[in-house]
C-alpha cells in the first residue's frame, strides 16, 4: 500500500490543492489496520483541509493557483 497514489493538501480558501507522498503516514496505517485485528487496507484517501501560505496572510506567500491565472 506505498506508492503509486498521493494524498492530498487543500486550501480552503482558494481550492489549492498539493499532493503529497510520506511513506511514514503510508506505513502508520498500515499498522494502525494489523493493531485493530488484521484489517487489510486495500485504499484510502487523506484529504488535509487549511489554508495555504497566501490565504493564511503570509504576505510573501505564494497561491500557485494564482500564479495559474495572471498567465
Ligand atoms: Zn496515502
Ligand atoms: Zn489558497
Amino acid at each position: 500500500m506505498v506508492g503509486d497514489h498521493h494524498d492530498h493538501l487543500i486550501c480552503m480558501k482558494c481550492g489549492l490543492i498539493l499532493e503529497f507522498e510520506d511513506d511514514g503516514i503510508e506505513e502508520l496505517q498500515d499498522k494502525i489496520a494489523q493493531r485493530l485485528g488484521g484489517f487489510t487496507v486495500l485504499r484510502h484517501r487523506h484529504e488535509l483541509y487549511g489554508l495555504c501560505p497566501k490565504a493564511g496572510g503570509d504576505p510573501n506567500g505564494a497561491c500557485p493557483r494564482d500564479q495559474a491565472k495572471s498567465k
